[in-house]
């Protein structure tokens, strides 16, 4: 049992007065009900989670890893891009003692974060997540229909899972008070795992706008919060809050509207000529003749900043790729508009680089021949909205003619 297709909650407390909250796996900006107070927690790499433990007291919890993805697997094949939902755990240190992954131990897991308080023995992960990867990808792949010339995946969730068991006569699964293995026919030796204490600890950064103070706002899920009164955008970073380069394309639409995130990454392409606006039209048979100066025009990728269900991402992704918005940006965010929240990291919209040019490239019948040789490498990045005209049923684009439905961005929370 690999795929979980688990909703995690984690019970928290507010860092300023230790009131309980209940958090989704995707919160980022917590308002306590209590005191009011905002805070952010950081998204380092990834999370650290535990599963609480139902056992007997007095026993000594031993806390076995387990790397957990949850996200969208592309594939690349000669018919097509496929796409895959993938919610999977894998052993983070290899041990034929405790189970293969976390298991479906409930629909709604309740965890908590990893913190230096928590007593036992934590196994250190021994095995890198990028081959725990590696054999979800393989595992993809095995029910797909032909060869697959290139994969990326997006990841809704990254994050480190303990499991608490304890050891008696066999080894004991302290969530359910069971046991996992038969008997053990020699004592267990915990001394195989490295390990020990914790000592990683969630980490949270206030909300004030560091350029004005200003208290920040954002939606639960949001990768960028926006300061009403002196117009930044920042993201935490390790370094704390840094701010983001953001443009907006102004808005010629009479009509209600709502402006779309999107990252616009420059990126070094080698293998391939794609440095320009003119290279685009050759790569991707584009009817459209070269003006004089298009090979000035530096050629950037385009994804979306935001969640949204997979088939939509790679249109979104390719129809402004292949639009490239060349109209002069405005360089802040929109003013008194209505934004839609950024809850996509340019991490992941630079896991996909070549997922976009795979689907734009022509002629198709030489891509999976010439996609594993290309690589890409981004180089720097801009947070730009673009508006679009708010209509019964869809997002509409009118100049780049994109139209996205309002359901795939209002469904694609849960992804
Ligand atoms: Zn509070
Ligand atoms: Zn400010």
């Amino acid at each position: 049992m690999w795929r979980e297709n688990i909703d995690i909650l984690i019970d928290h407390q507010c860092p300023q007065c230790g009131a309980p909250a209940e958090l989704a796996e995707t919160d980022r900006l917590v308002r306590c009900s209590y005191c009011k107070v905002n805070s952010y927690l950081v998204p380092s790499r990834y999370f650290r989670y535990r599963l609480p433990d139902k056992a007997p007291s007095g026993e000594r919890l031993v806390y076995f890893p387990y790397w957990r993805f949850k996200g969208m697997i592309f594939s690349c094949l000669e018919t097509g891009i496929q796409h895959r939902f993938l919610d999977a755990s894998l052993q983070a240190a290899p041990s034929p003692f405790f189970p293969v992954s976390v298991g479906l131990r409930s629909q709604a897991m309740k965890l908590r974060f990893v913190s230096p308080e928590t007593k036992g023995w934590f196994i250190k992960p021994t095995t890198p997540l990028e081959k725990v990867m590696e054999v979800f990808l393989e595992r993809v792949t095995l029910d797909l229909p032909g060869t697959v010339y290139h994969q990326s995946h997006i990841g809704e969730s990254l994050s480190l899972i303990y499991a608490p068991f304890y050891i008696g006569k066999t080894v004991m699964d302290a969530v359910l008070n069971q046991p996992v293995s038969q008997k053990l026919d020699e004592p267990f030796d915990l001394n195989q795992f490295r390990g020990g204490s914790v000592d990683w600890k969630i980490g949270f950064l206030p909300t004030l706008c560091p350029n004005c103070g200003w208290d920040m706002e954002g939606s639960r899920d949001a990768l960028a919060l926006h300061c009403k009164n002196c117009e930044s955008v920042w993201q935490a970073s390790k370094e704390g809050m840094t701010r983001l380069n953001v443009a907006h394309l102004p808005d010629r639409l009479d009509e209600e509207t709502v402006y779309l995130p999107f990252w616009r990454i420059r990126a070094d392409v080698s293998g391939l000529d794609l440095a320009s606006y003119a290279d685009l039209i050759k790569v991707a048979n584009l009817p459209r003749v070269a003006q004089p100066g298009w090979d000035n025009i530096p050629f950037r990728f385009w994804g979306p900043a935001f969640k949204v269900r997979p088939r939509s991402f790679l249109r979104l992704m390719q129809q402004m790729t292949l639009s490239q918005p060349r109209d002069k940006l405005v360089a802040q965010v929109p003013k008194g508009a209505v934004m839609h929240p950024v809850n996509l990291p340019v991490s992941e919209s630079v896991e996909t680089l070549k997922l976009n040019l795979a689907g734009f490239m022509r002629p198709k019948n030489k891509v999976p021949d010439t996609i594993p040789d290309i690589r890409i490498r981004a180089r720097s990045y801009l947070l730009v909205y673009i508006p679009f005209a708010v209509r019964h049923h869809d997002l509409v684009q009118p100049q780049f003619k994109i139209a996205v439905n309002r359901n795939q961005l209002a469904l694609a929370g849960n992804l």
